[in-house]
């Protein structure tokens, strides 16, 4: 097992014992790429989703919110597209029975030798010391130059056989790379068949009524379809955006990343109105106004880059990764695309209705063009979990696991505890946490020795840990433990609000995008 394949063990194993991520019906035997939140996970998951509501709809007096169905009319796939062209390239390998995404298996191969690139790079770093130039040792290094050729034609080849639907070339490409089944060795590899994504469903009770439907495989088309209904009933004016988190669905081929890649999860996602012409500018602002938001979370700028699609969507005319460095490597976390008016008059020519917006300033009807972002909220709750999750060696040689969230994401802000069990401290401690619940989450804990408890709430991203001892009752004092530099504080139960909402409140997270 690698270093990767451990660290993302201990990220799962960690989500399970501390009550953030089950497998869903765990006790048949669990389902394939579905779980549940459990009580500490729905409570991060919540605060990412208010994190992102916040900074789109609450920080713009020009974007809206949605909560459409789950269930639109079937003619809503067909003219969005997905009925026709929502398929991924599947292929089978004939002795280990196992299915791949054939772009996935080619996307991994380039993975590995962009891992090449960045042990050259690390070498380099440490022969030449302060003097290093990345950019210029990675743009005139032979041998990196070399191997980013190479990916760059393999990628290119890849995104031209696809667009053209050209299967055949693509299994060409993973039998000249030689790639192997990951799992056995094997190269024994079936054709390229494409595969629909989507669940299909009925509506209506007798069979010959019903209705084929489908669970949506994005939230996007249930802004599209009230794009007329939010712009009139809103008198919005364009440029204005809507927004919507929501679940969605599909049938994913390979689903054996935890909740990277799930058969139903939540997404994110905001479209943006805009005048034709201008999208140049608003992709440039939206790549740049997403990246803010997650540098604000603080979990590191090295984490996190572009990648500009060379095989762009039906529905695209420019398309933008935030890939983030999961524990497995790069990969994307969020997409910005450029949707022209692609949507809007699909759905206008389907429906017959006119999706049109007038322009008082120009005095002219026309369909606008659309920007959109889109993130998972679970990748997203990957992307800072297992972020977060770290093993100190501490000075004494033991170590410790402390799970670093964003304090403004924490579950859990502050855990009241009482030293002992006893001489009123509990009681002390229980009006200290139903003052504080007003405002926080917070938990009371009196189990264990009080050093075994500050490890449970480490574990747990806990950003404090408050505890009540005998002087309290005299000083009306308590001790304040910080969970990443663990350093204890006396402070006054009275200034406990203000300590505690000056790290974890919302608005000074916010403030730092805008
Ligand atoms: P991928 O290439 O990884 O399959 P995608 O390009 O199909 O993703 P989009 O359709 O652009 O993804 O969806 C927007 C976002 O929704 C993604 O950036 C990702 O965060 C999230 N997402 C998509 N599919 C899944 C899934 N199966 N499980 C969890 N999150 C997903």
């Amino acid at each position: 097992m690698t270093n990767q394949g451990e660290s993302f063990k201990k990220v799962i194993s960690h989500a399970k014992e501390y009550g953030f991520v089950f497998q869903s019906s765990e006790i048949y035997d669990g389902l394939s790429a579905i779980y549940d939140y459990a009580q500490n996970g729905v409570e991060l998951k919540k605060n990412i989703r208010e994190y992102w509501w916040k900074a789109m709809v609450q920080m713009n007096e020009n974007i809206v919110g949605l909560d459409a169905a789950i269930f639109m009319h079937p003619t809503t796939w067909k003219a969005s597209g997905h009925v026709d062209a929502f398929n991924d390239p599947l292929i089978d390998n004939k002795d280990s029975k196992k299915r791949y995404r054939a772009d996935v298996l080619v996307e991994d191969y380039c993975a590995k030798i962009e891992g090449k690139i960045e042990k050259e790079v690390k070498k380099a770093e440490k022969r030449f010391g302060d003097s290093f130039d990345k950019s210029e040792f990675i743009s005139t290094n032979g041998r990196v130059v070399g191997y980013q050729t190479k990916i760059n034609s393999i990628l290119s080849r890849l995104a031209k056989s696809l667009e053209n639907e050209d299967l055949a070339d693509v299994k060409a490409l993973i039998e000249e790379l030689e790639i192997a089944d990951p799992l056995t060795g094997s190269k024994n590899w079936t054709d390229v068949k494409q595969f629909n994504l989507m669940f299909g469903t009925k509506l209506g009770a007798s069979a010959e009524s019903a209705m084929d439907l489908y669970l949506r495989p994005e939230t996007a088309q249930g802004i599209f379809v009230n794009f007329l209904n939010v712009q009139k009933s809103g008198r919005m004016k364009i440029p204005f955006g809507i927004a919507q988190t929501g679940k969605a669905f599909r049938n994913e081929i390979v689903a054996r990343q935890f909740i990277f890649r799930m058969r139903e999860f939540e997404q994110m996602e905001m479209q943006y109105f805009i005048k034709p012409g201008t999208q140049k500018q608003w992709y440039e602002h939206w790549k740049e106004a997403r990246m803010k938001w997650h540098l604000s979370l603080g979990m590191g700028a090295d984490n996190y880059r572009f990648h500009d699609h060379e095989k762009l969507a039906h529905y695209a005319d420019a398309a933008s990764d935030i890939e983030f460095k999961f524990p497995f490597g790069f990969k994307e976390l969020e997409g910005i695309h450029s949707r022209t008016d692609f949507d809007l008059s699909q759905h206008e020519k389907h429906s017959g209705k006119k999706l049109q917006y007038f322009d008082h300033e120009e005095n002219k009807n026309y369909t606008p063009y659309v920007l959109e972002t889109s993130i998972g909220l679970d990748r997203m709750f990957l992307a800072v979990f297992s972020n977060a999750l770290t093993e100190e060696t501490l000075e004494n040689n033991t170590t410790r696991t402390v799970l670093k969230l964003p304090a403004v994401l924490a579950p859990i802000k502050a855990a009241i505890l009482p030293l002992v069990k006893k001489d009123g401290l509990p009681e002390v401690a229980k009006t200290i946490l139903s003052d504080l619940k007003w405002d926080f989450n917070v938990v009371y804990d009196e189990k264990d020795a009080v050093g075994r408890r500050y490890r449970r709430q480490d574990a747990l991203g806990t950003p404090f840990c408050i505890t009540v001892d005998h002087d309290t009752l005299e000083d009306h004092c308590v001790t304040i433990r910080h969970r990443d530099s663990m350093q204890q504080q006396r402070v006054k139960i009275e200034d406990l609000k203000t300590i505690i909402e000056n790290e974890v409140a919302m608005k000074h997270w916010l403030k730092k995008i805008n």
